[in-house]
Order: C-alpha cells, then sequence, then structure tokens
C-alpha cells in the first residue's frame, strides 16, 4: 500500500517521531513546529502500516473542538470515517467510561455532570445547612478548596488535619458536599477525574480490558496535565502499552488550576521515551517568531529550545496606543475592516485577550458594523441561564433525582412555591436521606404542605412526570421543546423582561431545540450503550462553548489567550498589553505566576501567522472605575526594531466621564512646549490632535520616550 502521503509533508525530525518503533515517544517542541500534525500523523500510520485497529488507540485533546479536528484530519489521511478511535478530552474520554461502569463505581445509571456555576451553589448551600459563617468559608474559596484536594486525588479522609477547628470544618464541608454528590448522583469535573482513576486502580479487571484495548495513548498538549490525569495515564499504560506525547513546557499555561509541567520530566523518568525535537517553526513569519522567541526569554528555568524558520521576515509587529478601551476596540474592528477589504476573511482573524469581561466591547463594535463573529468561552452557550432552565427540565427528565436542576425550575416559571415550601423540601430531604423530588413528592402523600403550596408542587411533579412518560422516548430536540412550551418558559420571560432581552432569549431556546435536534451522537458513545441525551447533557456541561455560533462559518474569533491554545489565525489581535491586566494583577501576588503569564503571552503570540497587533489602553473602565495603567512589560520584552508603533488617527471616542486630572486646555500648549509629567518626567510636545480635554498630544520624554496622552487625563505641568 502507498503510504507516501502520510510522509511526504513532513520533515526528516518529524518523520522520525511518526515512524518510530515500539516504545514511547516525546515529542518536545516549540510552537508551531508540527507536534499536533505528528500526532495527527502518527495516528494515521498505526492504523495503515502497522494495521492497528482503530478501536486499540486512544487519543487525548485539550479540547472539544481540537479533538473534532483531530478526528476530521485523520478520516482526511485515511480517506474513511475512523469509527471506533476514541479522541477526546481526558474529561470526556472518563465520562464515557463512568457511564459504562457506572454501577461498579457506586453511581447512578443517570448521574449528571455539575458543572461549576451548579457546583459553586452545591457549595453554598451545603455551607448554609451545615450553618457556618459564608463570609469565613466563602464558597468560592471553598471550591477552590475542594477542587485542589480532588485534583490531587485526595479525598477528604486523606487529608492530613492538624486538630484546627478552621480545618476541620473545611473536610467537613468537603464532606458534606461529597455526600450530597453521591446522593444526588452528581458528579463534578475533578470528579469524572478521580472516579475513573479509582475504577482503574480498584478493578484489576477494569484496568486489565481497558489496557488490552488501548495498545496505543497518544497525548497532546501534554504540559498541562494535572496530577490525576498522569496519574490514569500511567494507569492506562500499564507495562507494554505504548505512549506518544507531544508537548511544549513554554506552552503550560494552566498551573493556577493544577497543571503541572514537571509531568514532562516525569514521563521523561519514568518512561524512558525516545525524545524527539522538533524545531523548525511552520506558522509564523521570522520577525513574529523572533518577538515571540524574545519574550519567552525571559523566563527563567526552560527546558531551552532553538525554534527557527524558514519563513519569510513579514511585516514588523505593530503595536497601537489606545487612550481607552473603547478606541482600542474602534482600532481593532478598523483593521479588521481593512484586511476584509483587501479580500481577507474574517474568520482569518482573531482577538485574543487576558480576561473574559474584555469581550464586551469589540462586540458592541462588531455588531454596530454588522461583521459576524463569535465568542469562544465567555459566557458559554450552555451557561446562559435561559438555556440552563430549559435544561434543567430536560435533566429532571432524564434523572429526576438531580438536585441542582430541581432546585431550579421547581420555581421557574413562578407557580407559587414559595421558598419556605422549599425550605420544609430540603429539609425533610435531609432528614430522609432523599433528593429533593422524592422529599416533595412523599410530603405531598403525607400532606406535608399547605393546601396552595401542596397543589403547586403536586402540578410541577406532575409536569415533570407527563413529561418523562411522553417525551422521554423521543427524540431530543422534540423532548426539549416539549419542555420549553409545558413549562411556558417564553411566556415567563415575556412577562418579567423588556421585549428585547425576552426576544434574545427566546432566540437561545429556539438555538437549544436546533443543537438538540442536530447532536449526533458520538458513534463511540453509541457504542458504550449511552443513551443519546445522556451524551447531548454531558456534551452541554463539558464543551467550552465550541459550536456556538456555528451558523455563521466565517465570522471573527474572539477568545480569551486560554482558549487560543493550539490554534493558528492569519491575522492576530492582543489587546489589553496593560500591567495589572496582563500579566495579571495576581501574578503579583504568587511566585512562578508571572512566568506563567509570559508564557501566555507566548501562546498568544505564537497564533500568529502573517501578522500580529498588540494594543493597549492608557485608560479603561474596571468595575464602574477608570483605572489608569502602564503598558504590559511584556511590551517592553519585545526588541524594538520588530515593531512599528501606529500612530493612532484622530480620536473617534470621547473619554469617558471621571477622569483624573482638571481638563486643560489644549491651547494653551504649542508644538514645541516643554511639559513635566508626574510619571515620564519632562518632555517636548511634537503632535497635538483635537481640542480640549480630548486633545491628544504627542509628547517626546526625555527618559520615557514618545507618548500619545490624551491632555485632559495627563495632569501635565508647563515648565
Ligand atoms: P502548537 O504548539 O501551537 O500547538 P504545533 O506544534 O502543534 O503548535 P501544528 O499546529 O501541528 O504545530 O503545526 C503548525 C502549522 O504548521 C500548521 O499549519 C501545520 O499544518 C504546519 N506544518 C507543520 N509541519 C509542517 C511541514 N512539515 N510542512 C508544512 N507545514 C507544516
Ligand atoms: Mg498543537
Amino acid at each position: 500500500m502507498d503510504v507516501s502521503h502520510l510522509l511526504d509533508q513532513l520533515n526528516d525530525a518529524q518523520r522520525e517521531a511518526v515512524t518510530a518503533d515500539e516504545g514511547h515517544v516525546l515529542v518536545l517542541a516549540g510552537a508551531g513546529s508540527g507536534k499536533t500534525r505528528v500526532l495527527v500523523h502518527r495516528i494515521a500510520w498505526l492504523i495503515q502500516v502497522h494495521h492497528v485497529s482503530p478501536m486499540g488507540l486512544l487519543a487525548v485533546t485539550f479540547t472539544n473542538k481540537a479533538a473534532g479536528e483531530m478526528r476530521h484530519r485523520v478520516g482526511k489521511l485515511l480517506n474513511l470515517r475512523p469509527d471506533g478511535l476514541w479522541i477526546g478530552t481526558f474529561h470526556g474520554i472518563c465520562h464515557r467510561m463512568l457511564r459504562m461502569h457506572a454501577a461498579e463505581v457506586g453511581l447512578p445509571e443517570t448521574f449528571q455532570i455539575l458543572d461549576s456555576d451548579d457546583q459553586y451553589r452545591l457549595i453554598r448551600r451545603v455551607i448554609r445547612d451545615m450553618e457556618l459563617d459564608e463570609g469565613e468559608f466563602p464558597a468560592r474559596q471553598m471550591q477552590g478548596f475542594i477542587n485542589h484536594h480532588k485534583e490531587e486525588g485526595r479525598r477528604p479522609g486523606d487529608i492530613e488535619c492538624f486538630d484546627h477547628a478552621f480545618q476541620a470544618r473545611q473536610l467537613a464541608i468537603y464532606q458534606h458536599y461529597q455526600d450530597y454528590c453521591e446522593r444526588s448522583g452528581l458528579i463534578d469535573f475533578a470528579e469524572l477525574l478521580l472516579r475513573t482513576l479509582e475504577l482503574l486502580r480498584d478493578s484489576d479487571a477494569r484496568r486489565a480490558h481497558y489496557q488490552d484495548r488501548f495498545g496505543h495513548i497518544l497525548i497532546d498538549e501534554f504540559q498541562d496535565t494535572n496530577t490525576l490525569q498522569y496519574a490514569l495515564v500511567r494507569l492506562l499504560a500499564g507495562s507494554k502499552n505504548q505512549l506518544f506525547v507531544v508537548g511544549d513546557d513554554d506552552q503550560s499555561i494552566y498551573g493556577w488550576r493544577g497543571a503541572k509541567v514537571e509531568n514532562v520530566v516525569h514521563f521523561d523518568r519514568d518512561f524512558s521515551p525516545k525524545v524527539v525535537r522538533l524545531e523548525q517553526n511552520y506558522r509564523s513569519t521570522a520577525t513574529i517568531l523572533e518577538a515571540a522567541n524574545r519574550v519567552i526569554d525571559h523566563n527563567a528555568e526552560r527546558m531551552g529550545k532553538n525554534l527557527w524558520t524558514e519563513g519569510e521576515k513579514g511585516e514588523a509587529l505593530k503595536l497601537f496606543t489606545a487612550f481607552n478601551a473603547e478606541e482600542e476596540a474602534e482600532f481593532v474592528i478598523a483593521r479588521i475592516q481593512d484586511w476584509m477589504e483587501q479580500g481577507g476573511r474574517a474568520s482569518e482573524t482573531a482577538i485574543l485577550y487576558r480576561s473574559n469581561a474584555q469581550s464586551r466591547l469589540f462586540e458592541q463594535v462588531l455588531l454596530r458594523e454588522e461583521i459576524p463573529y463569535r465568542v469562544y468561552g465567555g459566557l458559554r452557550f450552555f451557561e446562559r441561564a435561559e438555556v440552563k432552565d430549559a435544561m434543567a427540565y430536560l435533566r429532571l427528565v432524564h434523572n429526576p433525582h438531580d438536585d441542582p436542576a430541581f432546585e431550579r425550575v421547581i420555581n421557574l416559571p413562578a407557580r407559587g412555591i414559595g421558598e419556605r415550601t422549599v425550605a420544609l423540601i430540603r429539609d425533610h430531604a435531609r432528614r430522609q436521606g432523599q433528593s429533593l423530588f422524592e422529599a416533595a413528592r412523599s410530603l405531598c402523600e403525607s400532606g406535608g404542605f399547605t393546601a396552595r403550596a401542596g397543589n403547586a408542587v403536586a402540578g410541577f411533579l406532575a409536569l415533570i412526570g407527563e413529561l418523562t412518560d411522553e417525551y422521554g422516548q423521543a427524540g431530543l430536540g422534540e423532548a426539549m421543546q416539549a419542555a420549553i412550551d409545558r413549562a411556558e418558559l417564553a411566556d415567563w420571560y415575556r412577562s418579567r423582561e423588556p421585549a428585547d432581552r425576552a426576544e434574545a432569549r427566546e432566540e437561545n431556546l429556539a438555538e437549544l431545540v436546533r443543537a438538540a435536534e442536530s447532536f449526533t451522537q458520538p458513534f463511540e458513545d453509541e457504542q458504550a450503550g449511552l443513551s443519546p441525551t445522556a451524551s447531548f447533557l454531558a456534551q452541554a456541561a463539558l464543551e467550552a462553548g465550541e459550536h456556538q455560533g456555528e451558523r455563521w462559518q466565517d465570522c471573527v474569533q474572539l477568545m480569551t489567550l486560554h482558549s487560543a491554545k493550539g490554534l493558528e489565525f492569519p491575522l492576530v489581535f492582543m489587546a489589553g498589553m496593560e500591567e495589572g491586566l496582563f500579566p495579571h494583577q495576581k501574578s503579583a501576588e504568587e511566585p512562578g505566576r508571572l512566568a506563567e503569564e509570559r508564557r501566555l503571552c507566548y501562546v498568544g503570540m505564537t497564533r500568529a501567522m502573517q501578522q500580529l497587533v498588540l494594543s493597549h489602553a492608557e485608560s479603561r473602565m474596571i468595575h464602574g472605575q477608570t483605572n489608569f495603567s502602564r503598558p504590559s512589560r511584556f511590551l517592553s520584552e519585545i526588541p524594538a526594531e520588530l515593531v512599528e508603533e501606529l500612530r493612532p488617527g484622530r480620536p473617534r471616542v470621547a473619554p469617558a466621564q471621571s477622569h483624573g486630572g482638571a481638563p486643560q486646555d489644549a491651547e494653551g500648549l504649542s508644538l514645541g512646549t516643554t511639559v513635566r509629567h508626574p510619571r515620564f518626567g519632562l518632555g517636548t510636545v511634537v503632535t497635538i490632535e483635537g481640542q480640549g480635554a480630548n486633545a491628544r498630544i504627542q509628547i517626546n520624554f526625555e527618559s520615557a520616550g514618545s507618548k500619545w496622552l490624551v491632555l485632559g487625563y495627563a495632569s501635565l505641568e508647563r515648565v
């Protein structure tokens, strides 16, 4: 069989990795050097040349989107659909295994995944039930505490307690929360991993089964695996299976969530793999690559790489200083319009930022300019209130003991079930060790409610019962639609919200029905015996908004730097390059965090293929306050000769109302005037644009160099 197509488009080092014989392989290489490509070709190579059945392969990626992409690329290389091949995220794969062995790990078949928002609410509930002070035990912190321990594989009993009353209470909260989850058939993200680990560790039969099945395990973005994931990999590998692992220590950006870049070193120690280094970058222009390399050079303790490219030099990076965040957004969108006018596509452009809240301003301008866009991450589609409301009905139909779903919709839409009634149900449930649904039913039967509340609760239980009977077996789309209609959700939003808000919610509900209708269950899920509803609900909880806006193929991509990992775009904007925002202010608090922020900067820069545009704003509203900030230190780490500073055009946006210094009159200053700035010191005015407080002036400072400032903010003093 001719397999040259699997090797032609690879360089020597890549080919060496793809065709490696028996044994483990570690591909350690910088951004854009073809690690993911190598992994895809390796899968195809194993199937076509070594005749490994797709069923014998397990490939792990970081997002569902990457998994879909990988499946598609393997299919293209092989010219057939690789059915039976398990490709997914660690969470997705663990979910599937747990569904197949629910009983063995003590889970009801209908167990539900608790997303982080539901988890937070549940923890808050537990803290209240325990009558602890929420000031002393903030739910958010307890959520971090619990997840952290789970990610390290620790149950409450495994945590050493030094007899501190405080610590003992934290452990009690963890334990209560866990009991609650067990009772209600709920499983949080970390639990997905931990349960699977326990399943494989404690059951010889299961471990043997999966070890026999997955002769080859391939993992992308290995630098961001956490302790549990690494432990899982070791269990699955056993003593005879082959691991093919690719990663880049410079792109480890999830340390804050428990990822351990040391896993790369551990892997080398534990498995003695053949190590392949890729050094040629195929993604970016030489200029972009050089800039990114120079930034990451500022980190100590790197494994060290030498990344080069044969690509063209390309354009200089662009740097834009906006006087506020609104102007930054206007600037970025105007550049995207230029790109499109010159024949570029919207989907070739990406706006990357450090924090989700930054997307709003860009969205506003994109909407106004009628440019289609898609926001990844952010408030994910499945996290929107109305979508969660409707999904809660579907969850209850699937599993009536899903307490968070029950709490969410027992009085939504309002059916006259007050907080007192709910408290009664909760209390009964706690005492009887029942789910809320069961407690509500037994209270109804025993006449435990007032007549009015009793009727209302009975009505709700009947509604869930009807949906279960009539639509339990129906198609997903139909069941979803029925839940929305019977619960009269649309009427409910319309009755309490302005028309445009309600309409937006209805559109999202319609979108949800479409999503349910068009949901195709992964073949592997079906094979594993999962119901389509279970697959759908799991996907909703696990995916990172990746299917949002799928109808727009050609749209601008907006996402955080974190979610840009592994992707590439011809034109990349990195916005909000300001101290405090990026590097994030938190990085000042913990050692190691700054280095992680710098790796994030490296990840962002290396997404760009042809053009990289950096921007920062001198002022930005944060929590209703105008903040002034200095440019990010990362900007100063890029050699000046690689950067072209763009001159701002005329100011198009008025600065925010509240501001620092008293307005000054531009007329008072003229070209050549010497001024003193509180931070930048002495300088000379070289340009003035606009008038009054909004005027923008460019000043050549003796020590700080050339700056554009807004007169109203600048607190300049004539000397
Ligand atoms: P990251 O670290 O960002 O995940 P990566 O190392 O996984 O990057 P890939 O995404 O696999 O890199 O590849 C980067 C780009 O280079 C892709 O567009 C890929 O198709 C291209 N590429 C990789 N190897 C080659 C090659 N030998 N010839 C031509 N193009 C290549
Ligand atoms: Mg990659």
